[in-house]
Order: structure tokens, then sequence, then C-alpha cells
């Protein structure tokens, strides 16, 4: 039989305390595990060899049959002084075991000391303490607030603009009438039928399995028999139409709240909230920043040598803005209070901003060249000269 040293496959120091081995079993039993590394034959040799590891030293009588022979066998007992190392007849002995073999639905082994069995059940869902104990009694459900509901909306550009008033299905829970959201109605003491008694429930997350303790007994395996309106969930099923108020105003992202519309709450605690996300859509030439609006409008470059008046599209319909002479290309103007109102304070509202370009028209007809030579000839002014480029 090789010797191997458990403590340094662990990674632990040889005075390691019970919980440090067993946090860094559970690390290292993670890294290895055989469902995060599908078909690494090494990492599922290097997770026996933890299991093997954690196996001795997690039980006190082998770890000091380990400390005192630097190897571990069953015939080895620490007290005999007279024992002389193993007869080698344990043909595989502590080595022998197989994750094939490994279960994780079963529950913690009533009783057993600290055997990787026990460990695994929590392995994967961070508890750390042993969960399941029999007890006499079973747990006495507690009023519970409901859970919130986030919904999903999508709303257009100018219905964020006015605000809007919609019924929205919500598939919600409401607390059992029958038993008020205690999950039974007093009767005899059976096994709970959500675990069957295991205490613990099997639950996916990715690609790993993993037990968790059964929310319906809180672990023990036992309850009172279950409400036969709720099934022992104590909160019903119920599709409701709830009307929703999207104030004006609201932005993608916001989240609008609709008290005690979330999930039913039990044995008379309240309901959780249903929240409303927007999702807001685009305008086809209107962009939305903060609580401002912002529009590139072209003029022509009479209009903006000349000076005019042009219509500018608004999220309330077109609004008149004076283009003074000599406008510039680039130049902004802003429009007072036609931006969206504010969510904290519906009084105020924000600006639109209007950014002019000056569009160049296209010169085709000899004509037209023959104005802008004359144009030239009578604006002789150099722009590169007036500020200093040249
Ligand atoms: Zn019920
Ligand atoms: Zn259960």
């Amino acid at each position: 039989m090789a010797k191997k040293d458990y403590y340094n496959i662990l990674g632990v120091k040889k005075d390691a305390k019970a919980d440090e081995i067993k946090k860094s079993y559970r690390r290292l039993a993670r890294k290895h595990h055989p469902d995060v590394n599908p078909g690494d034959k090494a990492s599922e040799d290097k997770f026996k060899e933890v299991q093997e590891a954690y196996d001795i030293l997690s039980d006190e009588k082998k770890r000091k049959v380990f400390d005192r022979f630097g190897y571990y066998a069953d015939n080895l007992d620490v007290n005999s002084p007279f024992s002389s190392g193993p007869t080698s007849s344990g043909g595989g002995g502590a080595a022998g075991y197989d994750f094939s073999g490994f279960d994780f639905s079963t529950g913690p082994t009533s009783g057993g000391g600290s055997s990787f069995r026990d460990i695994f059940s929590d392995l994967f869902s961070g508890g750390g303490g042993s969960s399941a104990k029999a007890q006499p009694e079973p747990p006495r459900a507690m009023p519970k607030k409901g859970r919130d509901i986030e919904i999903p909306l999508a709303l257009s550009f100018e219905e964020s603009f006015t605000g809007l008033t919609t019924n929205i299905t919500v598939n919600r829970s409401e607390q059992c009438s029958r038993c008020q959201g205690a999950g039974d109605t007093g009767g005899p003491v059976v096994t709970c039928p959500t675990c069957k008694g295991k205490g613990q429930v099997m639950r996916t997350g990715g690609r790993l399995q993993f037990s968790q303790e059964c929310p319906d007994c809180e672990g023990t395996g036992r309850r009172r028999q279950p409400c036969s309106v709720c099934n022992g969930k104590g909160v019903t099923p119920k599709s409701e139409q709830v009307k929703v108020k999207i104030p004006a105003g609201v932005d993608t992202g916001s989240r609008v709240r609709i008290p005690k519309k979330g999930h039913g709450g039990r044995l008379g605690a309240e309901p959780g909230d249903l929240f409303i996300l927007t999702n807001v859509g685009k305008h086809k030439f209107l962009e939305r920043k903060g609580d401002n609006i912002y529009i590139t409008v072209p003029i022509t470059v009479s209009e903006a040598a000349l000076g005019t008046k042009i219509d500018v599209p608004t999220v309330e319909g077109k609004a008149q803005l004076k283009i003074p002479s000599g406008t510039e290309s680039g130049q902004k103007f802003r429009l007072r209070e036609r931006g969206f109102p504010s969510l904290r304070n519906p009084t105020l509202r924000g600006d639109q901003f209007v950014e002019v370009k000056i569009a160049l028209p296209r010169v085709i007809s000899e004509e037209t060249k023959d104005v802008l030579r004359e144009f030239e000839r009578l604006n002789p002014e150099n722009p590169r000269k007036v500020i200093g480029l040249e």
C-alpha cells in the first residue's frame, strides 16, 4: 500500500483543526469534482485522493492512527502499544472509496460522525453545519412576508412622456384561505411528502445537482398533515388582472412599485410588492438623456445667413424655433421645458436642445455656379484669415 501524506493532499498543517480540514476539503472537492471536470482522469484521481484524505483526517480515531503510523488500516489501534504496523490484509482498506457510488440525493445519515457523505449534502449549498436532527415536534410555520414580483413592460417614447394606465395579468399567489398560510390544519404528524422524510430535496444549478434543506419541513423530514387546499405550501396560485399606473417621465430601467401585488404572505404577513420594470422604445428623431431631449436639424446656407423660423418636432408635436441671421453650423438652441417631466418632482420639466447643421446645396447647374461666383465676388472675406490661420 502506497503511503500518502493526507495532510499534504488537503494542503493543511499537521496540527490543523477539524474545521480547517473541512474547509480545505470542501474547496478541493469542489475544484476536482467530476461534474465540474467531465472526462478529466487526473481530476478524477485527485478527487478520490481528496476524499480518502478527508475520510481519515475527519475521523478522530483514524486520524490518530495515521498520525502515529503514517498510514491508516482498519486493524491498527493507536491505543495498543504492541501494535506494530499493518499486516497488509485490508485489501484496499481506506483507499477503496469510489465516488461513482455517491448519491447526492442521500440526505445526511443520521447520527454518523463527520463522514464525507454528510458533508456532501451541503457541499454545493454552501451550508456549514449539520442540518437534519430528528425532533419530536415538527417546526411551526412562522408569519412570512410574500416575495416581490418583477414584470417588464415595454412602452413607446410618447407613452413614457404622458404616463400610462393599463391592466397587466400577474401570476401571483395568495395566502391559503383554508390554513391561513400555516401549510397545515393541525392534523397528525406525518412523514414530509415533499422530501419523503429525507429532510433534503434535490435542486439543479447549471449542470450540477445538489441537495438542499427541504423548505416544507425545514429539514426535519416530518410535518403535520399538509393542508389539502394548498398542499402544505401555505399559498395558492392566483392569476390576477392588476391595474398599473405608470407615471409620466419613466425611462428605460425605471421601477414602478405597486404595493402588495407580489406573492401572498403566510399566517397574516403582508404580501410582497409588484415592480414594473419599464423599457422605453426609441423615437425616430428625438433622443432622451435624463429629462432633456436632443435633436439635430439641418438648415440651408441661406437660412443660416439670413435667419428664418423653422418647425422642430418635439414630444408634444411641432414647435417653432427662430434661427437668427448669421447662425453657425453646430450652434445649439434651447426650447425651455420641452423635455420630460421629472419623476422626482412632476412640476419640473427638462428642456429640448436643438442643434442646427448647415446643409450644403448640391450644386448642379451652371447657373447656380455663376451665382456662387458672384456671391464670392461680393463677399471676398477669407474665414481662415479672420481667425488668423493664414
Ligand atoms: Zn392551506
Ligand atoms: Zn420535507
